[in-house]
């Protein structure tokens, strides 16, 4: 047989292709003094499948993999990967036992050794001969672009290449378990986008079951098959990412994920079952009921950017009362207007003054413009207000943008 380019074909015998394990992860609990940084999370991710965890800087997500590392001992659960115990009660595997590896932030390579030495670090508990492991090494290299990196010194590569070193080395040994810890956080934006298209493409090559944490919901959404959203060291969603987004558990999940706005309102009936329509000083609207809602009772509506469309300047008072989707539509005033290289973003002033961000069309629309904004229901979802009074935010409407994670250029 010939010689193939995969690592996976190519690898001498000896690396016997990590197990692809489930991970259950049980009412994992951890404090640090009085401060609870996980409370009871508990989810199991498929063999082979890729989880996402998010959330904020401060939601617990580093303690979790370090827990699941077993670099922090966790205060209470348990954790399983296929049939081993790897931490609960009084079993607390070490890191080097668990047959896992994990890729970081800083990339964490070590310093005095070129990029073969740090991936083949990684298969010194295999005992492979020189060759075998140079082989390896050369494949796993190569597999991330730095074949002719290999001689290099950490210092000698920029950022990104860092970080594809620390691939290889993740990847070298084959583990059935990978963690990854906000890996692309350092990278400049169109690096950050190439090597996440690339740990999509490697790991699922390579079986391994993946957990990985950031706090970047676009980096999220792409990259799982399953996303769980961390609060304050709770689990508060775990589903795949299409559900996180069209039917978000709560107004923090719906916050986190990316809005154009918020209004609050009251609800004033169901037109149709699962909607509820909502009064509030910007106009009425028809939003997705999240939750149970009493005729006049107060309402929070979350709007996602996806949802709002910029249509024609608004007409005559009359079509508002005609038109079928009257109730849908808004109307407002362009405050900004930003190009995005596919089209523009604008941002529109509703007529209480809240504002709706991220408004996306082909064509530039004027600061100042009159327009009128359309809302489909099914991205704009209506919390009872009881459960989504935003923090520090009293009836005021204005989009808590500062809590949406933004890309930073
Ligand atoms: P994230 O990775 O989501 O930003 P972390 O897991 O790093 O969150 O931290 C969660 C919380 O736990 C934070 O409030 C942090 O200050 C606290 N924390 C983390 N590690 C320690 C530690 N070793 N000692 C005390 N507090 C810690
Ligand atoms: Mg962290």
């Amino acid at each position: 047989m010939t010689a193939t380019t995969t690592p996976a074909t190519s690898a001498p015998a000896t690396t016997a292709p990590g197990t692809t394990d489930a991970l259950v992860v049980e009412r994992l609990s951890k404090s640090f003094g009085a401060t609870r940084v996980l409370d009871e999370v508990s989810f199991s991710v498929e063999p082979g499948r890729f989880l996402v965890l998010l959330g904020p800087s401060g939601s617990g997500k580093t303690t979790l993999l370090r827990c699941l590392a077993g670099i922090e001992r966790a205060d209470g659960g348990g954790i399983r990967l296929g049939e081993r115990t790897l931490a609960e009660g009084r079993t607390h595997l070490p890191p080097d036992r668990r047959e896992l590896a994990m890729v970081f932030q800083d990339y964490a390579l070590w310093p005095h050794m070129t990029a073969a030495e740090n991936v083949a670090y990684a298969l010194r508990r295999r005992r492979p001969t020189k060759e075998q492991s140079a082989a390896q090494v050369a494949a796993c290299l190569d597999r991330v672009g730095l074949g002719a990196h290999a001689e290099r010194y950490p210092h000698q590569l920029s950022g990104g290449q860092q970080q594809r070193v620390a691939l290889a080395r993740a990847l070298v040994a084959r583990p059935g378990l990978l963690l990854f810890d906000e890996p692309l956080s350092n990278l400049d934006a169109d690096l950050r986008e190439r090597l996440r298209v690339e740990i999509a493409a490697l790991t699922r090559e390579s079986g391994a079951t993946v957990v990985y944490i950031t706090h970047d919901q676009a980096e999220a959404f792409a990259l799982a098959d399953t996303v769980g959203v961390l609060e304050q060291g709770r689990l508060v969603q775990l589903a795949g990412p299409e559900e996180v987004y069209q039917r978000p558990a709560s107004p923090f999940v719906a916050r986190f994920t990316g809005l154009a706005g918020e209004l609050t309102g009251r609800a004033t009936g169901a037109p149709h079952v699962g909607r509820v329509m909502c009064a509030t000083p910007a106009g009425s609207l028809v939003a997705t009921a999240m939750g149970a809602h009493d005729d006049d009772a107060a309402v929070q509506v979350l709007i996602r950017p996806a949802a709002v469309t910029l249509a024609e300047e608004p007409g005559d008072p009359a079509d508002g009362r005609t038109a079928p989707l009257a109730s849908q539509s808004l109307t407002g005033t362009v405050a900004d207007t930003a190009y995005r290289g596919r089209g523009y973003d604008h941002v529109v002033e509703l007529a209480d003054g809240s504002r709706l961000t991220g408004v996306f069309d082909r064509r530039a629309c004027p600061r100042g413009a009159r327009v009128r904004v359309t809302l489909d229901p099914d991205g704009c979802f209506a919390y009872p207000a009881s459960s989504a009074r935003p923090t520090g935010a009293g009836q005021d409407a204005a989009p808590l943008s500062d809590r949406t994670p933004v890309e930073v250029p």
